[in-house]
């Protein structure tokens, strides 16, 4: 055999072979430069032999930064074990590629979570190690893009937040504007979320919020906007409204839903809230407009009573206006006290008939407005702190009153007086020694005074009130939980307070004897009183049926106009004397 023709053989099969070799490096070295996948050669000490172009896309190193360095030093610390692991099995199962995801250290300091593919190519010529194939996850995409969300979006309920609202509302009045629909801005206030969030924590406020943000969403239509804008305020936007009725059963809607108890920590909750309401039809309205109008209304519906809407008008602003100027005649008068009265409205045993005693409502005399029930003054005296000397001045008027009256018209057991003590008092630092003083100056024996305190301040925060209505009852004094009906009473809190008289609101005896159901819940409340050992007074009474289901039920006292209103002191004095007459005559 002729040798030249084995060399030439040889050499052109070297040479195929070379070629070969060559042209899948090169394909090789192509896949590898242009991968967006960081590709690596590591040894088994993770030492970087080979980085390839992508290293700066996917961890901001040019490759020859990371040269030399140990892969080990880019791991986050608690992704090493996952590593060390990860590169003994590619050292054991040499052919197959395995993967895990961990997150690496990016030049600019951040961790990339990325998915790497390993595979053992030590005993490949030109390659001599393990070869990991990096691969960014997107986890940075995705974390951008939950940021962007973020920056419209509440993080607690998922709603818009502030900043996507206005945007939204300001694109809907341009197209509103084109096609002659209507923008509706509903602003939305719980009302005594405080109440919840004192009592059972913050956790437990938050579960309640992101309730309410379902109901919300729920009443609205997909394509209306719902937003939190912070604490207990909520706003929703509505489109391509036909009209303030549509609007307005909206509104209704939204009250209903969240008229249904919710659910929180295995107990039930009842949540008010109350809405403003504001519409673009008042021609040239702008976006700011809308929420200052509807924020307006809101107010106003707050102070009408809670749990409703109100649709913005005009006078709004001026009774706002006129809101301050009663702060101010407020101030005044309370500087020398002479403008207010104290009415007074007796409480009867319903069996008998026989008057027992009376609760003390205050009255303003208002120089241009007349004679003004609490209900116009009451709540601005309280948020500006007035209440405290005008609920002192009661306490003390009413016990010199009512022992004045114990010596004129003596009964036994004598007359009691009820005073409402409001939420300031209760928590102000003096009030047990204003109590204290007020019998000892007028002699009331403290037994004869009953403090009432509405059900929904007593479930403002439970353990304090407990505190002070324990130092109160030390007193001497009778302790009534008023409006009861209207809060968030559990019988489980009921029983730890220090009570002796619970007090049935008016609007459970207003149903009584209509055969509503009103007779079954003041039988309920009847029964869970006596359970608990406490007195029974059912408020407003106006007609016959009322006090006959009442007193079938087991009612031991009431009040209302169909006894009596509340008596100017003079007039009280007259329906004393006459009860003393009708005593003395049976
Ligand atoms: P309240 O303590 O529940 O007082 C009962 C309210 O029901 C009184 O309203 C009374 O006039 C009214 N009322 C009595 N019988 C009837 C009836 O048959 N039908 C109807 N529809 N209403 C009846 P008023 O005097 O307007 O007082 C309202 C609230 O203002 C009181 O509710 C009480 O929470 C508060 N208030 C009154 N005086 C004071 C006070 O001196 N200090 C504090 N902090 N609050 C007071
Ligand atoms: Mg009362
Ligand atoms: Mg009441």
């Amino acid at each position: 055999e002729p040798k030249l023709v084995i060399v030439s053989r040889e050499i052109s099969r070297r040479v195929e072979a070379e070629e070969a070799v060559r042209r899948s490096e090169e394909r090789f070295r192509s896949l590898v430069q242009n991968a967006s996948d960081l590709i690596t050669v590591i040894d088994p000490a993770t030492k970087l032999l080979y980085q390839s172009p992508s290293s700066a896309h996917v961890l901001g190193y040019e490759p020859l930064e990371m040269q030399g360095a140990q892969l080990v030093r880019f791991v986050h610390p608690d992704d090493l074990t996952v590593l060390l692991n990860f590169i003994r099995e590619v050292l054991k199962t040499s052919s197959e590629a395995l993967s895990i995801e961990l997150r690496l250290l990016h030049k600019d300091g951040s961790w990339r979570a990325v998915e790497i593919v390993g595979n053992d190519q030590r005993a490949a010529a030109g390659i001599g190690g393990i070869v990991l194939n990096i691969r960014d996850v997107g986890e940075r995409k995705a974390l951008e893009e939950q940021l962007r969300q973020q920056a419209f979006s509440d993080v607690l309920t998922g709603l818009a937040n502030r900043a996507r609202f206005t945007d939204h509302l300001d694109h809907g009045l341009l197209r509103a504007r084109r096609e002659r629909t209507i923008v509706a801005v509903v602003f939305l206030d719980l009302d005594d979320f405080k109440a919840v969030n004192d009592s059972l924590g913050h956790a437990a406020g938050d579960a309640l919020l992101i309730a309410v943000a379902g109901r919300l969403r729920e009443s609205v239509r997909p394509g209306d906007t719902v937003a939190r804008f912070g604490g207990d305020e909520f706003a929703v936007l509505l489109e391509d409204a036909s009209g303030a009725g549509e609007v307005l059963r909206v509104a209704e809607r939204i009250v209903e839903a969240l008229r249904v108890p919710f659910e929180v920590e295995g107990r039930q909750w009842f949540v008010r809230a109350s809405l403003g309401v504001s519409l673009s039809t008042s021609g040239q309205i702008d976006g700011d407009d809308l929420m200052r109008n509807a924020d307006v209304a809101m107010y106003v519906a707050k102070g009408r009573g809670k749990g409703r809407f109100e649709l913005y008008e005009e006078s709004m602003h001026d009774a706002l206006m006129e809101r301050v100027d009663l702060l101010s005649d407020l101030q005044e008068a309370i500087a020398d006290a002479s403008e207010f009265v104290v009415h007074y409205q007796p409480v009867l045993r319903l069996e008998t008939g026989e008057i027992v005693g009376m609760e003390a409502l205050v009255r303003w005399q208002h120089p241009e407005r007349g004679l003004l029930p609490p209900d116009q003054f009451i709540s601005l005296a309280e948020e500006s702190g007035a209440i405290l000397p005008l609920g002192r001045w009661v306490l003390e008027q009413a016990c010199h009153q009512v022992r004045t009256w114990q010596g004129q018209h003596a009964s036994t057991p004598p007359l009691t007086v009820a005073v409402n003590v409001s939420v300031r008092q209760l928590q102000h630092a003096g009030f047990l020694q204003e109590v204290r003083e007020a019998l000892e100056g007028s002699g009331l024996d403290p037994g004869d005074l009953v403090l009432e305190i509405t059900e929904s301040v007593m479930m403002q925060d439970v353990e304090t009130t407990i505190a002070r209505l324990r130092e109160l009852k030390s007193l001497g004094v009778r302790l009534a939980i008023d409006d009861f009906g209207t809060g968030y009473s559990s019988l489980s809190y009921l029983q730890q307070f220090p009570l002796d008289i619970l007090k049935i609101d008016k609007s459970f005896v207003s149903t009584v004897g209509q055969g509503g159901d009103g007779s079954d819940l003041s039988g309920a409340i009847v029964q869970i009183a006596k359970t608990l050992g406490l007195e029974t007074v059912a408020e407003g009474i106006e007609q016959l049926d009322q006090l006959a289901v009442l007193r079938s039920l087991g009612c031991d006292l009431g009040q209302g106009y169909y006894f009596a209103r509340p008596l100017a002191p003079v007039q009280m004095d007259a329906y004393l004397a006459a009860a003393a007459r009708g005593r003395r005559a049976a």
